[in-house]
């Protein structure tokens, strides 16, 4: 039986996650279920799976998650330490998906017992991909990515030689503003910004993937994974959303993966690899799609892929600063503090601050380094939003 840990249980990963273990739960062992405020999610999917334990974030829900989970026999934990002590139970595979910089901590703490880590939280690799690298190389740890995208790149990737990969092209479906003039997006509203014309995620990626942030996000998550130079990987939108990467070779050769856009592909490929497991997702019907097809983001209405390239140049923590600053951003964005096309301007001035200080291209000494630097974008984001010096 394999152990597994899912960290953001309650989220749409982690449900599409159970949703796979739960068809299989004699191979299975779960230890550790994380969420947030949706405790009555959370106890049922620990009390269903018999889980180990459940923890949620947040301290004041840990009576209602001890009521909800009495007499089953599952342990209940709250808050940040929890999360952390709950990643360092001994598992074979554990996946990440918390949202944002909060997920960083506890997929450390799973490669330090040598773990399997699927990681949908990219904005490890944002922030801390060369720290989070190296540590699952010191304790023979492995990290699969579940990103749609970056499990296409990777099983593209499959038998090849990187140093053969001419180049990488992550696709886009261009979000729900893909067709919308720039004049509009300044003001787009938030219910606006949370439909996604193909995928069903959470809020917070949708909304990313609305304003592009989430594909700039990928794009370094492309350049950390796989070690590919920026200018090599490129995205292209393509609205159906069938293809989700392509891999390039010196040969000229383009291999693309396609699948239906339901993510227990990429976590299903992460779960059994390095074997391939029947899964429950729709298979593609080409003659009855018909068409395929792509073009280039305007980068005038998507700012965001510019910032992210400017990121790659810089290296170092600009990473972890690009990305605290988008959150606090996006959590102006959804509380009606800023408006749409402010997200990008606002991330652009933090950088620009934290650029024209010392050391943001430096390499990140330790995880405390990569918090400092999160720590100070988001207090710089969070002053000029109350300011409104955006
Ligand atoms: P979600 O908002 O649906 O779920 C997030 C989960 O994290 C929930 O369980 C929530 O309780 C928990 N959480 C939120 N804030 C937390 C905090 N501060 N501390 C601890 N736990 C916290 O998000 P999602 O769409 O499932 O995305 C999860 C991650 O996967 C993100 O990094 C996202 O970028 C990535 N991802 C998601 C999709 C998708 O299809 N949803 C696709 C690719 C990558
Ligand atoms: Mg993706």
């Amino acid at each position: 039986m394999r152990r597994v840990s899912v960290f953001g249980a309650t989220g749409s990963i982690g449900v599409n996650t159970l949703d796979l273990i739960g068809r299989a739960p004699q191979a299975y062992r779960v230890v550790a279920l994380t969420g947030g405020r949706n405790i009555a999610l959370l106890a049922h999917q620990a009390r269903s799976l018999r889980a180990e334990v459940a923890v949620t974030a947040h301290e004041d829900c840990l009576a209602e998650l001890r009521a909800a989970l009495q007499g089953s026999g599952v342990e209940a934990a709250a808050g940040a330490k929890a999360l952390i002590e709950a990643a360092h139970r001994p598992a074979d595979w554990v996946m990440s998906a918390i949202v944002g910089a909060a997920g960083l901590a506890p997929g450390f703490a799973a490669l330090r017992h040598g773990s399997t880590l699927a990681l949908a939280n990219k904005e490890s690799l944002v922030a801390a991909g060369a720290l989070l690298l190296a540590e699952a190389k010191a304790h023979g740890a492995r990290i699969l990515p579940v990103d749609s995208e970056h499990s296409a790149v990777f099983q593209a990737l499959a038998g090849e030689r990187i140093e053969e990969v001419e180049r990488v092209i992550i696709t886009a479906s261009g979000g729900a503003f893909r067709d919308w003039p720039l004049e509009r997006l300044q003001a787009a509203t938030v219910a606006e910004a949370s439909t996604h014309p193909n995928w069903a995620m959470g809020q917070r990626i949708t909304i990313d993937s609305a304003s592009m942030f989430n594909k700039a996000l990928e794009l370094i998550e492309t350049r950390e994974y796989f070690g590919i130079a920026p200018e090599k990987i490129d995205t292209v939108v393509h609205p159906e959303s069938l293809v989700h990467a392509l891999v390039g070779f010196r040969d000229g050769a383009l291999m693309a993966h396609l699948g239906a856009p339901d993510m227990r592909h990429a976590i299903g490929y992460a779960l059994h690899w390095p074997e391939r497991a029947d899964l429950p997702v729709a298979r593609l019907d080409l003659a009855q799609i018909g068409q395929l097809s792509f073009r280039a983001p305007d980068p005038e209405r998507f700012p965001a892929l510019r910032l992210a390239r400017e990121v790659m140049a810089i290296g170092g923590t600009a990473g972890a600063a690009f990305n605290a600053a988008k959150e606090v951003a996006l959590d102006g964005f959804i509380a009606g503090r800023i408006g749409f096309m402010d997200m990008a301007r606002l991330v652009e001035s933090v950088l620009s601050d934290m650029s024209s200080r010392q050391g943001l291209g430096n390499a990140a000494r330790s995880l405390d380094n990569v918090m400092a630097t999160d720590a100070e974008a988001r207090a710089l984001g969070r002053e000029r939003i109350s300011t409104g010096r955006i």
